[in-house]
């Protein structure tokens, strides 16, 4: 498939298929060595170790800089090593502007970084285009966006930051892992780099812990690929043969969740235990008309406030039959996560209503099951959030995940 342009389907479906394997294999084979024979003395067949490179692990990172339009990849063990890898790139003293909103994975990697003076970052709300101005005054390295945000949806405008951020000579690191590159493309926007957490969308079936950056340029995918080999970051051969088979059907796979999504978000707004459902296919989500314009569609992660807070949440998450309480998101079954003691139970009080994060949060990653079937299992559980029960345990508070 190399040299005429493909369409980004073929590439999922069909990057390296029946490609030259001395069998005909038509899957590409799986190459789970640690070492590789050199022919002869002085040359090497093009791999010599698997923590430098392999053959599985590059055919998904060449997949994933495809359907970025990126120059190249790097597959790294976890979204977290990802994000890390494109920190190492940073010069010393570097300043970082980081989204206020952000994975709370991410926060907590660039506090813990910036402690140990390694650079300085500010988290701001890069919908606030006056504090955007005044952070990029500071002169920032590395701009890092997220869109849209974890759990409110927040949209940000790429193109807009990318060329703010060039205005500056900062580079733009995009973490695109909400919406993969079925749904937007943050390189032809304007970004630097692309991370991604394949543990969600990418791989699709819950159940791969993995992460890549795919570059724009090409050059500084090289230093990428040199800095995962230094710290031995790189993802391991079989984690990267299960998320390209999850890759084969990204397309069909979001293209179902997001209109499974889509019904559940108008299906929730019409309730009467529902205060607000947050959704950028919904004409009155903030983001909406940006959505439009930079996003092929509106993914299928979702978050709506139950009126009668914490208790009514607790009873709802009590009472699903298909959505499993669980964190992550992305996989082929539905989830549902209640933020503020989950994936957000971090964030003192203070934080979690600047963020705008209520105790009846919910949030829910919308899989393949039936339309039907889903909107019955909230409805059923909306009607259990409502019946009045006995007191609420005290919530659990800890580290995020
Ligand atoms: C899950 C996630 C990460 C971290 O990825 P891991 O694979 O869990 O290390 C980073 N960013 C976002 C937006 C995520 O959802």
């Amino acid at each position: 498939m190399d040299g005429k342009p493909v369409h980004p389907h073929t590439v999922a479906a069909a990057n390296g298929v029946a490609d030259g394997d001395r069998f005909g294999a038509v899957a590409p084979p799986l190459y789970l060595t640690s070492t590789f024979a050199f022919p002869a003395y002085g040359t090497t067949s093009g791999y010599d170790y698997s923590r430098a490179a392999n053959p599985t692990r590059d055919l998904l990172a060449d997949t994933l800089a495809k359907l970025e339009g990126g120059a190249g990849a790097v597959i790294t063990c976890s979204g977290m090593a990802a994000i890390d890898l494109v920190l190492s790139r940073l010069p010393r003293d570097a300043f970082v502007v980081a989204p206020h909103d952000c994975y709370a994975g991410t926060r907590r990697l660039l506090q813990a970084r910036s402690a140990r003076g390694s650079f300085e970052a500010a988290f701001i709300d890069q919908g606030d285009a006056g504090a955007m101005s005044r952070a990029l005054e500071h002169v920032p390295s590395l701009v890092l966006v997220e869109t849209p945000s974890n759990p409110l949806m927040r949209i940000v405008d790429i193109a807009a930051i990318a060329a703010q951020a060039k205005a500056v000579g900062a580079r733009l690191a995009v973490d695109n892992t909400f919406l993969s590159p079925a749904l937007q493309q943050p390189i032809r926007l304007g970004a630097d780099y692309v991370i991604h957490s394949t543990t969600k969308y990418l791989n699709g079936h819950s159940d791969v812990v993995g992460g890549a950056v795919i570059a724009a340029d090409a050059a500084e995918a090289e230093a990428l690929a040199h800095w995962a080999n230094v710290t031995g970051v790189t993802g391991a051969p079989f984690d990267a043969y299960m998320t390209l088979r999850g890759v084969r059907s990204l397309f069909p796979r979001v293209a179902q969740q997001q209109a499974n999504a889509m019904a559940i978000a108008r299906f929730l707004r019409e309730q009467p235990q529902v205060a607000r459902v947050y959704y950028p296919g919904l004409p009155d989500h903030r983001g909406h008309d940006l959505a439009v314009r930079q996003q092929q569609g509106f993914g299928a992660m979702l978050s709506f406030e139950l009126r009668e807070g914490a208790a009514a949440a607790r009873r709802f998450v009590g009472a699903t039959r298909i959505f499993t309480l669980a964190e992550s998101l992305g996989g082929v079954e539905s989830l549902v996560a209640h933020p503020v003691t989950m994936t957000h139970a971090s964030m003192d009080a203070d934080a979690l209503a600047r963020a705008g994060i209520g105790a009846g949060l919910l949030r829910l990653s919308v899989g393949l099951e039936a339309e039907e079937d889903l909107i019955a299992d909230l409805a059923g559980a909306l009607a259990a959030s409502s019946r009045a029960d006995g007191p609420a345990p005290a919530p659990l508070k800890g580290e995020p995940c």
